[in-house]
C-alpha cells in the first residue's frame, strides 16, 4: 500500500482544501452549528453506570434480555417515573417501592446482582440506598470489574456503549416521551428490535445521535453533581498507572552514518576552499557552504539518539527546515544585494543583542559579549551598521518557500515542527507527557522523566542535508558526494 493510500484511509476528517478560512482562522466544518456539546464520558457514563456494569459484566444477550424486561417494567410505572429516566440521580428521587418495581425482579438474579455490585464502591452513588437493598457487598474485585466497565465503554461508540445509548432511548419512548414522524416507522421498529432489525451500519449511529439530545445542557436536561463526583470518587480511590506511550522505543544505530556525516562535511569544506576566489567578503560563498555546514552539524548530533530521538532532535530539525528554505530562496534569488541582505541582518542582530546586554546586570551563559562584539564587527565596525529588525527578507518562511518554489516541503514539516519551538501545547504534551491507564481516571496525562521518542528526527535531516547539499552542487559544480539513504 502506498504511503498516500495510506494516509487516506486513516483520515476520517474534512480535508484541508474542504475548510474555509475567515480572517486568520481555518473554521471547522461544525463552526456555523449552534452547537452545544455534551461529554458521554464526563457526563452520561456516571449517570447510566447500572447498565454499564449490566452490559459488560453479563453476556450481551442476557443483558439486552434483562434491559427488554426492566422496559416492561418502566411502561408499567409509567405514571410514577413521569419524565424521569434510568439515570442514577433521576432514579434517586423515587420511592423505594417504584424503584423496587423497575429492577427487583432482575437483581433477584444473582448474576446481574453481582454484576452491579460495584456500585457499592460509590459512597456518593445518588440512589445507593435503593440498590443497598437490592445488591450484594461488592467484593475485592469490584474495583477491577469498574474499571473494566469503564474502559469498554468508554469510547462512545463501542458496542457496549451503543447498547447503552439504544436503553436510554427506548426508555424515554417506554414513557411515551419520545415523537417520531410517520415517514420514520421503520426506524422506530429497528429501535424496537435492535439489534436484529435493519442495517447496524446505520441503525447504531442513529441511535447515538439520538442519544446525544438526551444529554445534559440539550434542552431542560441538566449536569447533575453526580457526574463529577464519580470521577472524583475513582480519583481519590484507585492509583494511577502510568504508561509512557515510547515505551517500545529502542535506541537507532547510526554509528554507520557518523563516517558519512563526517566525511561529506570534509568534502563540503574541500570544496570551500576549492571555490573561494578572494578572501574579501563574499556573501553568496559564505552563506552557501555556511548553511550547508549548519545543517550537517544539526544531523551530526542528532545521530545520538538521546538527541535525535528526543526533544531536542524535533527542534534541530526544524532549525534544518529554516535554514534548508533559507538556501533555498537565496539561491533562488542568486542576488548579490539578497546574499549581503542576509549577511547584515545577522551582523545587525548581534550588534542589537550586545547593545542590550551591556545596559544589563544579569547576562545570559550561552553567549560571551566579546563574542557578541566580534559577530557584530566582522565585516564592519559596528557604528556604521544599521539595525534591521522584523524578518531578514521582510517575509515569513512561508512566503520565502513559496517563491523559492519549496511550499511543498514547507507544509511537509513546518507546522508540527514549530510547535516544539514555539512550546505550543501539543509538543509538551507529545514530549512531556504520558498517559494513565487507569480507566477511572479517565486516561489523564501524568509527566514523564526526559525519554527516547520511538520517531526519529535523523531521516529527515539526512533529506533535508542531501536537499541543501544539492543547492550547493547547483551554485558551485560539480560536487557530487552526497549521504546515502540506506544505512550499511
Ligand atoms: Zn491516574
Amino acid at each position: 500500500m502506498s504511503k498516500s493510500k495510506v494516509n487516506a484511509v486513516n483520515v476520517r476528517t474534512t480535508p484541508l482544501s474542504s475548510l474555509k478560512r475567515k480572517g486568520k482562522v481555518i473554521a471547522s466544518p461544525m463552526s456555523g452549528l449552534n452547537m452545544q456539546f455534551s461529554s458521554w464520558i464526563n457526563d452520561a457514563i456516571p449517570e447510566v453506570l447500572w447498565s454499564l456494569l449490566a452490559i459488560t459484566g453479563l453476556s450481551r444477550e442476557n443483558a439486552l434480555s434483562s434491559f427488554r424486561r426492566i422496559l416492561v417494567n418502566v411502561r408499567q410505572n409509567k405514571s410514577a417515573l413521569d419524565t424521569r429516566r434510568l439515570e442514577h440521580s433521576r432514579l434517586a428521587e423515587l420511592e423505594q417501592p417504584v424503584f423496587n418495581a423497575l429492577f427487583a425482579d432482575e437483581c433477584a438474579n444473582s448474576d446481574f446482582a453481582t454484576a452491579l455490585s460495584p456500585l457499592l464502591l460509590l459512597p456518593s452513588l445518588p440512589d445507593r440506598k435503593h440498590w443497598e437493598t437490592l445488591l450484594p457487598a461488592p467484593d475485592v474485585a469490584s474495583w477491577s470489574r469498574l474499571a473494566e466497565t469503564v474502559a469498554r465503554t468508554f469510547d462512545h461508540q463501542s458496542q457496549e456503549a451503543t447498547d447503552c445509548r439504544w436503553l436510554k432511548i427506548t426508555t424515554v419512548a417506554a414513557l411515551g416521551k419520545l415523537h417520531m414522524p410517520v415517514a420514520m416507522s421503520e426506524r422506530a421498529r429497528e429501535y424496537d428490535e435492535y439489534p436484529n432489525r435493519g442495517d447496524m451500519k446505520s441503525v447504531r449511529p442513529s441511535i447515538r445521535a439520538l442519544e446525544m439530545s438526551l444529554r445534559p445542557g440539550v434542552g431542560d436536561e441538566k449536569r447533575t453533581s453526580w457526574m463529577d463526583e464519580f470521577w472524583s470518587e475513582c480519583w481519590d480511590s484507585t492509583d494511577c498507572l502510568m504508561a509512557n506511550p515510547d515505551d517500545e522505543a529502542t535506541r537507532a544505530d547510526h554509528r554507520a552514518f557518523f563516517e558519512q556525516v563526517k566525511s561529506l562535511y570534509e568534502a563540503v569544506v574541500d570544496h570551500f576552499l576549492m571555490t573561494i576566489e578572494q578572501t574579501g567578503i563574499d556573501a553568496k560563498h559564505d552563506a552557501c557552504f555556511g548553511l550547508v555546514c549548519y545543517i550537517l552539524q544539526l544531523l551530526f548530533f542528532c545521530l545520538k539518539s538521546t538527541v535525535g530521538q528526543a526533544l531536542p532532535g524535533r527542534i534541530a530539525l526544524r532549525s534544518a527546515v529554516e535554514c534548508y528554505i533559507t538556501l533555498a530562496y537565496l539561491v533562488h534569488h542568486d542576488s548579490e544585494t539578497v546574499w549581503l541582505q542576509y549577511r547584515n541582518y545577522g551582523a545587525g542582530q548581534s550588534k542589537l543583542a550586545f547593545l542590550k546586554r551591556i545596559d544589563q546586570d544579569e547576562v545570559p551563559s550561552f553567549i560571551s559579549t566579546e563574542l557578541l562584539e566580534e559577530l557584530a564587527n566582522q565585516d564592519a565596525w559596528m557604528e556604521f551598521q544599521d539595525i534591521k529588525l522584523g524578518a531578514w527578507a521582510d517575509k515569513n518562511l512561508r512566503s520565502m518557500a513559496q517563491e523559492a518554489g519549496e511550499k511543498a516541503f514547507y507544509d511537509r514539516y513546518y507546522d508540527a515542527l514549530s510547535g516544539y519551538v514555539h512550546g505550543n501545547w501539543s509538543a509538551i504534551s507529545h514530549s512531556g507527557f504520558g498517559l494513565c491507564l487507569n480507566p477511572l481516571h479517565r486516561f489523564h496525562r501524568i509527566p514523564l522523566p526526559p525519554r527516547l521518542l520511538i520517531d526519529d528526527a535523523v531521516p529527515d535531516l539526512i533529506k533535508i542535508g542531501n536537499l541543501s547539499v544539492d543547492k550547493l552542487a547547483h551554485m558551485y559544480p560539480p560536487f557530487k558526494p552526497r549521504l546515502r539513504r540506506n544505512e550499511p
